[in-house]
């Protein structure tokens, strides 16, 4: 079986305590690996390579920085096979969509901030005559990137990309559900010359590893994605010791969508927004607020189309949807699916487990979930799912569609997926706040 094991100082290392757990495949409901189970001694560790590495990285010139992130951007490149594999085994989302989507964007992270640092501009501010005020960014020594399972290599590299571009040495916590990839980045790096330290590697449990990296004295900026609650209690944290934060947490993004709109335009999109990646996305529109008088026509024609999308193996090309990451995320998805009902939704289609059968008998799948009829206010509404089950919602003038979509305790995001404005007389929502 598949031995995970920690990459630090440049070399793959057992975990200090020797224990490990098991990792599943979500499409099989299977073990196939183990994973170290990490804490604070291998925290400490990762976190002395990377100190021991910060001063000749921080001191490498940009353009030698680039060359060797260039590389490692190649070489992710060059592996997408092996990575698209490694990633749809792990988290059970369709192996087209790793090779589409998630390899190629960890590949352009690494390309992108290789090449912004080659690029560097500062702001001047002048005080009349008196004095000239002048930014200057420099790296701040050992940062602390924890990640989430949604989109794992892809959200793990956009921490650790410019970080280390910057010059600062990395300790880095990927999900403990989807490891697998960030494991196969240490050998990537290794091969492309990053010096030894510069990116450390622990995997483990949030409570445990990750906790132990957002209260290390040394690291002093952490860099997080993730669920609210934890994006909480890392602030919690991190906020007395002053430590520099960038938190991406959670949504509960609206599509809104008027009757003037592009209809088969609009159709495509948002069948995309609500269901690429399983729903599992944090800009997935999860609520779905329709003019009244394109409302049934939409309806019907949303609901044909859901039915139609291929659930089941995620190696099989023609499945949209794959399994969900965990039994555990499953049984979340399928107990809003329950509070819908009782909160006295309709089920329009979906709202069940879903058994492909054959190797994926035992999978963690869901039919893709449509729900009419409830409050906007509900805590169907409220809650973030993150899974395959969007809420329709009439609406009958901008403001009211505002003031429902915008009456979520979460940021909303503007994106292409996000949120959806098909028509010509529309404003944007108002309020892109991040959460
Ligand atoms: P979690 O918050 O559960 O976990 C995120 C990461 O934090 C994992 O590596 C986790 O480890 C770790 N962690 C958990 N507890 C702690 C702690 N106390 N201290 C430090 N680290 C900890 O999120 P999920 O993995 O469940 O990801 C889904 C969430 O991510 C959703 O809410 C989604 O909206 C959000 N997200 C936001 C994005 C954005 O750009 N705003 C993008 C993608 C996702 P472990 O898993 O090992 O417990």
């Amino acid at each position: 079986m598949l031995s995970i094991q920690n990459y630090i100082n440049g070399k793959y290392v057992a975990p200090v305590g020797g224990q490990y757990f098991e990792n599943y495949n979500p499409a099989r409901g299977s073990v196939y690996s183990t994973v170290p189970d990490s804490d604070e001694h291998d925290v400490e560790l990762a976190v002395k390579a990377a100190e021991a590495a910060f001063p000749a990285w921080s001191k490498t010139p940009v353009e030698k920085r680039s060359e060797i992130m260039l590389k490692i951007a190649q070489l992710i490149a060059e592996n997408i096979d092996e990575l698209a594999d490694a990633e749809s085994e792990d988290s059970g989302k369709p192996l087209w969509l790793c090779r589409q989507l998630d390899i190629p964007r960890a590949k352009e992270n690494f390309h992108f901030f290789a090449t912004a640092i080659l690029h560097y501009a500062t702001q001047t501010h002048a005080t009349d005559d008196v004095a000239i005020n002048y930014t200057l960014r420099q790296p701040i020594g050992v940062v602390g990137c924890i990640s989430p399972w949604n989109l794992p290599l892809y959200l793990f590299t956009w921490k650790i990309a410019p970080a280390i571009a910057a010059g600062n040495c990395v300790v880095a916590k990927p999900s403990e559900l989807t490891p697998y990839t960030a494991h196969k980045l240490g050998q990537i790096c290794s091969d492309a010359g990053l010096p030894a330290g510069v990116l450390n590697i622990v995997h483990g449990y949030g409570y445990k590893a990750g906790a132990a990296i957002t209260a290390h004295p040394k690291a002093k900026a952490i860099s997080f994605t993730g669920g609210t609650k934890t994006g909480a209690d890392i602030a919690r944290v991190a906020a007395p010791m002053f430590k520099k934060l960038s938190l991406e947490l959670g949504g509960k993004n609206p599509n809104i969508i008027f009757a003037d709109c592009d209809f088969e335009r609009m159709l495509d999109t948002t069948v995309r927004s609500s269901f690429l990646n399983q729903g599992e996305i944090c800009l997935c529109g999860s609520r779905i607020f329709v003019e009244r008088s394109l409302y049934d026509k939409f309806k019907t024609a949303f609901v044909e189309r859901v039915k139609n999308l291929v659930v089941g193996d995620p190696l099989n090309k023609d499945s949209f949807m794959g399994a969900l990451v965990s039994r555990q995320h499953m049984e979340k998805v399928l107990g809003y699916i329950d509070l819908a009902k009782e909160e006295g939704g309709t089920v329009l289609c979906g709202g069940e487990r879903v058994y492909p059968g054959g190797h994926n008998a035992d999978g963690w799948f869901v039919a893709p979930t449509v729900i009419e009829g409830l409050p906007y206010d509900c805590r169907t509404n409220q809650e973030e799912i993150f899974g395959p089950v969007v809420t329709l919602i009439p609406f009958d003038t901008e403001e009211e569609a505002l003031t429902m979509a915008n009456g979520v305790g979460y940021g909303l995001e503007h994106h292409r997926y996000g949120l959806i404005t098909c028509t010509r007389r529309t404003v944007l929502p108002i309020n892109w706040r991040r959460a």
